[in-house]
């Protein structure tokens, strides 16, 4: 029996060391890991410069609280603002509480009380961010929720366009829906809702916590489109695996969180901070993201070209390495497939079969991942045909 609550499905796998984009098992069975550790690991495991900040850090001293300056918080925070072109951040230790933080400070802000989210969109697991994210299923058993939330449909420009009222904090956002199916948001949808937030005088929070620190090719996915948030959450990628979550605010918001608004014991500790350090010091270069932009390119037209034409695959979806393959089907009997063919992926949603794999992928694994890909999926298509 298990000393542990059984929130989650795991495999009967345990991962027990990794090297870049490959991991080996207890049975020192090797795979490919496109999943890393759902969009954390963008640096790859155990990556030298990440491994050796958080080692000279543990040398020097480990936690110290808030209450004290802590310099490496300035300079990791100074990485998010440049690459941001936001002004001021405030650390914590996952995207829940990013978000949590982004949700209170818009409403202390703005003095409003609701909160606009979409359809299909996951924000996070506690209270306030279980209640923000449009999925029954995470809500079922829990209510009543929060009374500040309400769901749009998201892509919807036409819905966006109709919402009014002077009780409007804020309209939260993922530019690429992760959990809900990896569905990118089209550009006149996102538009309508920046522009939307203005007229309203509310708040536009992104989230960026699967799709921000260089995972779809840009520090950040809303640079894309070139939209002006006056929030930004992050986490998953931040700290390569090390927890910590990041909320980025623009500069008119930074008096609202005065001393004592809000706080968190281990947001932003030395240990974190020179893992979040090391770690945007290679994804924020340019010509590290301009790397991942090409080799994913390539990558997303090479998977339209050999698995669009299956009968049972729908489309070929995302940016940069969030990348979503969707079927007519339910994916977890595919996803099964592929990792018994060495190759680590995971669902978005009942139908998409997701791929994230790490930011440092090299060319001749893609390669491999897409011969495993293309050899698995196509199996099953002469078995339907048959
Ligand atoms: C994973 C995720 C979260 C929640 O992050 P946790 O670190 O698990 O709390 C929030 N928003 C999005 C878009 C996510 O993908």
């Amino acid at each position: 029996m298990s000393y542990l609550f059984p929130t989650y499905n795991r495999l009967d796998i345990e991962l027990v060391s990794g090297k870049g984009a490959k991991v080996e098992d207890s049975n020192g069975r090797k795979y490919l890991d496109f999943i890393a550790g759902i969009a954390v690991c963008n640096l790859g495991h155990s990556p030298l410069p990440v491994k050796k900040a958080v080692e000279e850090q543990l040398n020097k001293v480990w936690h110290v609280s808030n209450l004290f300056q802590i310099s490496q918080q300035e300079e990791a925070a100074k990485f998010l603002a440049s690459a941001s072109g936001l002004d001021a951040i405030f650390f914590c230790n996952s995207g829940a509480e990013a978000n949590e933080a982004a949700i209170k400070l818009a409403k202390k802000h703005t003095g409003k009380t609701k909160i606009l989210t979409f359809k299909q969109s996951f924000h996070g697991r506690t209270f306030a961010t279980m209640s923000a994210t449009g999925q029954e299923k995470i809500h079922s058993g829990f209510g009543p929720l929060l009374p500040a939330f309400e769901y749009l449909p998201y892509n919807d420009a036409g819905a966006v366009s109709e919402i009014e009222g002077d009780d409007i904090a804020a309209i939260m956002v993922e530019v690429i829906q992760g959990e809900g199916g990896v569905n990118p948001g089209n550009e006149t949808f996102l538009k309508e809702v920046e522009k939307k937030c203005v007229e309203l005088g509310a708040l536009l929070i992104i989230d960026e916590v699967q799709t921000g620190i260089g995972r779809t090719g840009a520090p950040f996915a809303y640079q894309h489109h070139e939209l002006n948030p006056d929030i930004v959450t992050a986490a998953k990628g931040l700290g390569s695996g090390f927890p910590v979550g990041a909320m980025i605010g623009r500069k008119e918001l930074v008096s609202t969180f005065s001393p004592g608004t809000h706080g968190s014991t281990f947001g932003g500790n030395p240990l974190a901070m020179a893992a979040v350090k090391a770690t945007l010091e290679t994804i924020f270069e340019e010509d590290f993201l301009i790397g991942v932009k090409n080799k994913s390119g390539t990558f997303i037209q090479c998977l339209k070209e050999k698995l669009e034409p299956l009968s049972f695959v729908k489309e070929v979806k995302g940016e940069g390495f969030m990348i979503g393959i969707e079927l007519e089907a339910e994916a977890k009997g595919y996803i099964e497939l592929l990792r018994k063919n060495g190759l680590l992926t995971l669902p978005a949603g009942p139908n998409v079969i997701r791929l994230l794999p790490p930011l440092t992928v090299t060319e001749a694994e893609l390669g491999e991942a897409l011969g495993i890909l293309e050899e698995t999926l196509q199996a099953h298509e002469k078995e339907a045909v048959r």
